[in-house]
C-alpha cells in the first residue's frame, strides 16, 4: 500500500469506532440513507487522488455545493454584485435559519440556506433547467467529470422544503431574489442533490486550493480572484456556528454538507474531502469532521502555522569573471526580501568598499509578491552601486 494511503487508512480506522449523530431527519430521502458509509480523499498539486474506505459510495452535495456555486455568481457577476445581494459575516447561527441583516433583508453570508438562494437565484437562464444546467456544468468542471442529479432526493427535498421556500419568499419581499421564488428554491434544490463521491470533492476542492485551476484536468475553471474569495468565505462561515471553533482546532477552509459530507481546502497544497453520514447538533459530519481534524494536526496543515520557506527563500550564488550573482528561486514574499537583503547587506559590509559588484537574479522567481519587490528595489538602492537587481 502506497505509504499515504497507509497514512490515510489509520485516520479512518480511529474514527471507525464513533457513530454518534444521526443521519438529517427533515429531508427524508437522507433520513434514511445508510449511516454507515466512511470514506476519506485527498487530491494533490499534480492532480493524483487518494482515498481509502467507502471512496465510490454516491452521495449528495447538499450545501457543500453552496461554496461552487458562489464561485459561478462571483465569476458571471463580479464580487460587487454579489454582494448587493448577499453578506459576507458567519451568522453564528445553525444553517437554516432567519439570518437576515436589519435593514436591507441581506443573508450573513452566501453558506447559510437564505444566502445561497439569493446566490442561487442570481445565475442568469430563462427556466430552472437553464439555471440547473449551467450551475451542474460547473460543478462538473470543478469535478473534472460529468455530474448527475439525484432525482429522488431532489424530490424529497422540494416536497418538504417550506422552510426554505419561506426563506426565498422573505428574500423577495426585500427585493433580493435574482429570480422568482420558485426558479430560486427549485434550482437550489437540485444543486444541492448532485451526486458526487469524495474523490470528486477533493478534486473540486483542490481547484479552489490552487487558485481555481483543476489539478486533475489542468482546466482554469474560475479566476484566481474568485477561488480567494470563495476560500476566504469559507473559512469564516463553511461550518455555521461552529465555524470559530473549526477554524481554531483545524485551521481549513471547509464546507460540510447535511448528507455527510465535508471538503476542506489547504491552500497550494491539497483539497481534501471525507464523508460519513451522522451528524452533530450543528449538522456536520462526525467522523468526516474528526478525519479532517487529525490529518491537519498530523499533517502540520493549519493555515496560521508559520512557513520557514517563506521567511527563508532559495538562494544560489554564482562567482563569475563579471563578479557576484545572487540568483533567487521560489517564492519570494515580504519575509523573504527581508531575509535576502540581510544577506546582502552583510556581504558587502565584509567586501568593503571596492569589491566587485553583485547582481541580484529575479527573474527566475515562481512568484515575486509586490511587498517584496518594493523591498528589494529600496533597500538594494539604499546599498548603493554595490549591488543591481535584475527583475
Ligand atoms: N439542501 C439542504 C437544505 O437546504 C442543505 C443544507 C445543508 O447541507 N446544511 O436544507
Amino acid at each position: 500500500m502506497h505509504p499515504i494511503l497507509q497514512l490515510l487508512d489509520g485516520v479512518l480506522d480511529e474514527v471507525r469506532p464513533r457513530t454518534e449523530g444521526a443521519t438529517a431527519a427533515y429531508i427524508p430521502e437522507l433520513a434514511h440513507a445508510d449511516p454507515d458509509p466512511l470514506a476519506f480523499a485527498v487530491a494533490t498539486a499534480r492532480g493524483r487522488v487518494l482515498s481509502v474506505g467507502d471512496d465510490r459510495v454516491e452521495f449528495t452535495m447538499q450545501s457543500i455545493s453552496k461554496p461552487f456555486v458562489l464561485a459561478l455568481a462571483l465569476h458571471e457577476l463580479g464580487r460587487d454584485r454579489v454582494l448587493a445581494h448577499v453578506g459576507v459575516e458567519p451568522s453564528g447561527e445553525p444553517f437554516n435559519a432567519i439570518s437576515l441583516e436589519e435593514g436591507t433583508g441581506r443573508p450573513a453570508n452566501p453558506l447559510v440556506n437564505a444566502g445561497a438562494i439569493a446566490t442561487t437565484s442570481l445565475i442568469a437562464g430563462d427556466d430552472i433547467d437553464t439555471r440547473t444546467a449551467r450551475i451542474v456544468a460547473m460543478l462538473s468542471a470543478f469535478a473534472g467529470r460529468s455530474l448527475w442529479i439525484d432525482e429522488a432526493v431532489y424530490r424529497s427535498e422540494s416536497a418538504t422544503g417550506d422552510r426554505n421556500r419561506a426563506l426565498a419568499h422573505l428574500l423577495r419581499s426585500y427585493g433580493l431574489l435574482g429570480s422568482e421564488v420558485d426558479p430560486a428554491v427549485e434550482t437550489y434544490f437540485r444543486q444541492c442533490a448532485v451526486l458526487v463521491t469524495v474523490r470528486d470533492l477533493a478534486v473540486m476542492s483542490a481547484t479552489l486550493a490552487f487558485g481555481g485551476v483543476n489539478p486533475v484536468t489542468r482546466e482554469r475553471v474560475v479566476s484566481e480572484d474568485v477561488a480567494r474569495d470563495v476560500v476566504s468565505i469559507m473559512s469564516s462561515c463553511g461550518m455555521y456556528d461552529s465555524s470559530g471553533e473549526w477554524m481554531l482546532r483545524v485551521g481549513l477552509p471547509a464546507k460540510s454538507g447535511v448528507s455527510g459530507g465535508l471538503v476542506a481546502v489547504s491552500p497550494s497544497q491539497f483539497g481534501v474531502a471525507a464523508f460519513s453520514p451522522r451528524l452533530d447538533a450543528h449538522g456536520n459530519s462526525v467522523r468526516a469532521s474528526a478525519i479532517v481534524e487529525r490529518l491537519a494536526s498530523d499533517f502540520g496543515m493549519h493555515v496560521f502555522e508559520p512557513h520557514e520557506a517563506v521567511a527563508e527563500p532559495g538562494i544560489e550564488v554564482d562567482e563569475g569573471a563579471e563578479g557576484t550573482t545572487v540568483r533567487l528561486g521560489g517564492e519570494l514574499g515580504f519575509a523573504g526580501a527581508e531575509f535576502v537583503v540581510t544577506m546582502l547587506r552583510e556581504t558587502v559590509a565584509a567586501r568593503g568598499a571596492d569589491a566587485a559588484a553583485i547582481t541580484v537574479d529575479a527573474r527566475e522567481l515562481a512568484r515575486l509578491h509586490p511587498a517584496a519587490l518594493a523591498v528589494l528595489r529600496t533597500e538594494l538602492a539604499a546599498l548603493g552601486g554595490a549591488v543591481r537587481l535584475r527583475d
